[in-house]
């Protein structure tokens, strides 16, 4: 026996035993995620130990079962796959795809029964075809799937395909090398790793792929307001705290802005709490309508919400927060008529407070929300939709001064509390 040629029950067994162990695995992880495929893979797993039985009883149950259902469901094992990778993808399979390839496999085993080198070429070609399929799937949404899981799973898929069109050229090519299934040959072992590959890092790669997109959606969870969509005080800090020490590394000025909508609970008192919700959504916009593609927007709280602007001079940010404050005040909050009333108009004006310039070591992230927030205090004291700059930070007794237009200021200026 040539060296390579593994004893191909022993190898039957184990990619059976292997498929049970995954197909039980994965059905574990997936249970009660119907949506990610988990459990369309496990039962395609399933699949796969059955049709792997029915090939190790070749001799011992009618050609019937073992060679037209056994490559039957082999073929259905690539379309389960299949099915949950689409599935995972948020779209359904062509049913053609998943149908037609059994059909032919079992017909073309049914045709070619008494030829086992015309059988393993034509059933090698419908299952190898269906291989890249599911991996052409999988590569077509590679950019929307997060994580590196499906690295693993394109490899499984590619190997299996590119191993079976291989050997369908081979056995037509070699024709009769190998008399049937169950004869050892180095062709008939790198077959069945191929499949153990498929088994083993492809459901690996599949499983990773379904808790990469939930860590994702965790982590997209934790950073995000759930009304408006932007970044929430969370992250907001955590990108002010980035942005500090960037522009403390690279002596570039630094911008922060606060917007606090005016008179915003006379909004829910009038119109009621769904249409406050609708106009901070509506004043979120018309921020991020008008920043650039660097800057933050956030929510900092309430009605209130805070825009980072990287590499911007004070004379800058001020520019742009007249500008939002004007857009803001221009723009109209529309409110579908329905059953809570006739279609209505809102108009809100907003109160920005803005602190900008270069940055001295020891200056921080709370110090520059301090002094915007100082400023918007300022705002709102001079009569609202207006804006009012911060007259630089207040750093403790001994600190370095400021330069350019950061300068510091005596304690005692007005804070909000
Ligand atoms: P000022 O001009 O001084 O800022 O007055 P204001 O009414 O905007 O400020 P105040 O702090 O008195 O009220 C803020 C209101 O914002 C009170 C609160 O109910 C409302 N609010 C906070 N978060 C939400 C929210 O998520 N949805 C809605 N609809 N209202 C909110
Ligand atoms: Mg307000
Ligand atoms: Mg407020």
């Amino acid at each position: 026996m040539p060296l390579l040629a593994a004893h191909v029950p022993t190898m039957l067994a184990a990619i059976i035993v292997c498929s049970l162990m995954m197909a039980a695995s994965v059905a574990l992880v997936g249970w009660g995620r119907r949506r990610e495929g988990l459990c369309h893979w496990a039962a395609a797993l399933l699949a796969n130990a059955v049709g792997h039985v029915l090939l190790v009883l070749r001799d011992q149950i009618p050609d019937g079962l073992s060679i037209v259902l056994g490559n039957g469901v082999l073929s259905a094992v690539v379309s389960g796959l299949t099915v949950a990778i689409y599935r995972f993808q948020g779209r359904t399979a062509p049913w053609a795809v998943l149908v037609i390839p059994p059909v032919l496999a079992a017909a073309s085993a049914l045709a070619f029964a008494g030829s086992y080198a015309a059988r393993v070429a034509c059933v090698g070609i419908v299952l190898g075809l269906q291989f890249a399929w599911a991996l052409a799937a999988t590569l077509r949404y590679r950019h929307t799937t997060v994580g590196r899981g499906w690295w693993l799973l394109a490899t499984g898929l590619g190997l299996e395909a590119l191993v079976l069109l291989v050997r369908s050229a081979a056995a037509l090519a070699l024709r009769g090398t190998e008399a049937n299934l169950l004869q050892s040959s180095g062709l008939q072992t790198v077959m069945f790793l191929a499949t153990l590959s498929v088994v083993l890092v492809s459901s690996v790669g599949f499983v990773f792929m379904s808790r990469d997109r939930a860590d994702e959606s965790n982590r997209v969870l934790a950073a995000v307001d759930p009304l408006t969509g932007v970044a929430n005080r969370r992250s907001l800090i955590a990108a002010l705290d980035r942005d500090v020490g960037r522009a403390l590394r690279s002596r570039e000025p630094l911008a922060v802005m606060m917007v606090d909508i005016d008179h915003f609970k006379r909004v829910n008192d009038v119109y009621g709490h769904p249409a406050g919700d609708q106009v901070l959504c509506s004043v979120v916009n018309v921020l991020r309508e008008r920043v650039r593609a660097q800057d933050l927007v956030g929510r900092y709280g309430g009605e209130e919400f805070m825009v980072v602007l990287p590499d911007t001079s004070l004379a800058g940010a001020e520019q742009l927060a007249r500008a939002l404050c004007r857009a803001v005040a221009d723009s109209r909050c529309h409110l579908p008529g329905g059953r809570s009333g006739p279609a209505t108009e809102i108009a809100v004006t907003v109160s920005i407070g803005v602190f900008g310039g270069r940055l001295e070591q020891g200056d921080s992230w709370d110090m520059l929300i301090a002094a915007a927030d100082r400023a918007l205090y300022q705002a709102k004291e001079n009569g609202r939709n207006r804006v009012e700059v911060a007259t630089g930070l207040r750093r403790p007794a001994g600190a370095a001064t400021a330069h350019g237009d950061a300068a510091s200021t005596p304690p005692g200026s007005p804070s909000r509390g």
